[in-house]
């Protein structure tokens, strides 16, 4: 019977995943105290994008403690954590270091009162990376390899993957075989999300100057009027959306502001129009792009004005996560919180700097995690008190379940890629 040993080593497998989930699931119970008041710290020192030294500071000197190599101002306020452990794949695992420039509302006694709040829950990302590295560190025994922590400024800006590339971060470091982030998601806690594919958006944003000739309000035949040519776009332009994409895939052209003019009685000379655009699949985003780019030209045509200065600047690239991975990734988290909490979930319009290292040919995986009472998500999806969302200052994850599940599923995650294989039964 060919079947035994196959169905033997199975069971091993899940045997070995299921010992894996207790050790890690102990080590992070243990260290609890510890990472709860580190999370306290960092939420309530938030820093904004680049200017992470506090934070940076506090994660170098965390990460040594534990015994990484490690280098800091990678990228201008980055951190790089380097653990070998023998021969076997690189893997790396990122936490963003910045907060949001805005103010702390959630009235919770470690709530933050210095102008910048963690309303995107990079303290939750920061606390389970350290989890996650302190209990990989503690179970080395059962993989081999070499870890790759960073600590990535400036993701709430799009900015910091790049930084930390352009400074040398896989030629000074060494490329990852793999790498993995987490987001924390208004979810309940417990519970994890994540897909194949496209999981974040790409996003682009818009810049157009209309050209007119300005007048006199009483005499627009003397003048050239942009405001008009700008207010055709505004509602032009969504026909790319409604007319020109496929209707099954995402694409979203936002305008959020027109600056032009001053009074109601001249016709200004130019108007501003600034958008933003968001897709998941290339194909849509040059076909976008291009629609953008030509009502734009044709508003102002049709007004017998000269052509406008239009400017569509390229921001995040959608993560595309890597489907092999994503399956293997999978099978370990349903063994260790069960089917019903590990789900695939829709990709989110958002969009994340966490491309810039899939685009450098990582397989990589980025998963949500829950932050809230299973109660009060619940209550909310039927029409209860909406749950606050990321960005919003009333935003405050539950840190104990938060942070062990984060924590877990991250060592967990990677343990997977650099276990030996399961000892032969
Ligand atoms: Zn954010
Ligand atoms: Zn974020």
């Amino acid at each position: 019977m060919k079947l035994l040993p196959i169905v033997a080593l199975l069971a091993a497998a899940a045997a070995q995943v299921q010992a894996q989930t207790q050790d890690a699931g102990t080590l992070i119970n243990g260290m609890y105290p510890q990472l709860d008041a580190i999370y306290k710290d960092l939420h309530a020192h938030p820093e904004i994008a680049f200017h992470e030294e506090r934070t940076a500071a506090k994660l170098a000197a965390e990460m040594r403690k534990i015994g990484f190599e490690v280098t800091e101002k990678v990228g201008k306020t980055g951190v790089v954590a380097i653990y070998k452990n023998g021969p076997g794949p690189m893997v790396l695992v990122r936490t963003e270091l910045d907060g949001l420039p805005m103010d702390e509302k959630s009235g919770l006694p470690y709530a933050s009162t210095n102008g910048a709040a963690h309303s995107c829950g990079h303290d939750v990302h920061m606390t389970a990376w350290l989890g996650a590295a302190r209990t990989l560190v503690a179970l080395k025994s059962q993989w081999k390899g070499t870890l790759m922590f960073i600590g990535q400024p400036a993701e709430e800006t799009v900015a910091g993957a790049k930084a930390m590339l352009d400074d040398g971060l896989f030629k000074r470091f060494g490329k990852p075989d793999y790498a993995f982030a987490l987001h924390s998601w208004p979810l309940a806690y417990g519970t994890i999300g994540y897909n194949s594919g496209a999981v974040s958006s790409n996003s682009d944003a818009i810049e157009i100057t209309f050209k007119g000739r300005g007048g006199h309000g009483s005499a627009p035949d003397k003048a050239l009027d942009p405001i008009t040519i700008a207010a055709r776009f505004v509602v032009d332009v969504q026909t790319v959306i409604s007319r020109e994409k496929d209707p099954k895939e995402f694409g979203v052209v936002t305008i959020g502001a027109i600056n032009g003019g001053t009074v109601g009685n001249i016709i200004p000379d130019t108007v501003k129009v600034r958008g933003t655009i968001r897709s998941y699949s290339p194909a849509v985003r040059e076909k976008i792009l291009a629609g953008v780019r030509r009502v734009a030209n044709a508003s102002s045509a049709m007004a017998d004005a000269p052509a406008p200065d239009v400017q569509l600047i390229p921001g995040g690239i959608a993560i595309d996560n890597n489907d092999a991975l994503v399956t293997r990734t999978e099978g370990v988290l349903k063994k260790a919180f069960g089917d019903a909490n590990v789900s695939r979930m829709p990709a989110m319009t958002a969009s994340e700097d966490f491309s810039q290292y899939v685009n450098q040919g990582v397989p990589s995986m980025f998963f949500f995690t829950g932050v809230y009472d299973p109660k009060v998500v619940a209550e909310a999806e039927h029409g209860g008190k909406p749950v606050a969302f990321n960005h919003s200052p009333y935003y405050a994850p539950v840190p104990e379940p938060s942070i062990k599940t984060a924590a877990q599923a991250m060592t967990l995650a990677v343990l997977n890629v650099m276990s030996a294989p399961a000892a032969k039964p």
